[in-house]
């Protein structure tokens, strides 16, 4: 189910000095389904199709992310995810530019920076 929308912003940053967390989709799936929808972690990760401790790594990711803007007053950016595509994601660790990319890419697009990390897992890892 995709979100209602696409991040979160919180009140009183000034836009220059706003950060943000992302948060994957089968992320924020894993958040509803748990805390939302108050699915146990079997069920949830039946529901998503994907073994359980593939859903305890989302769920705890997306909880440390939601906490960390949360706490730290970062806006939160809903993306990516190999649930709708079979694309590649990817941030940049230096621009924080996330791009998509029908191949595996090794440098970010807008600053050509190799410290990018892959956003989306595999399925069977
Ligand atoms: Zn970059």
């Amino acid at each position: 189910m995709p979100p209602v929308m696409e991040g979160y912003k919180p009140f009183g940053i000034p836009m220059r000095e706003l950060e943000s967390v992302y948060l994957l989709y089968e992320e924020y799936e894993a958040l509803r389904l748990a805390d939302y929808e108050n699915l146990n972690q079997e069920e949830a990760a039946k529901k998503m199709n994907i073994s359980r401790p593939t859903f305890t790594r989302l769920y705890d990711k997306a909880r440390k992310s939601v906490a960390k803007a949360f706490v730290e007053g970062k806006a939160i950016i809903i993306n990516g995810g190999t649930y709708i595509t079979d694309e590649f994601w990817y941030r940049c660790e230096d621009c924080h530019e996330t791009m998509v990319s029908m191949e595996p890419a090794t440098h970010c697009q807008k600053c050509d920076s190799d410290n990018i990390i892959q956003l989306n897992y595999k399925p069977d890892d």
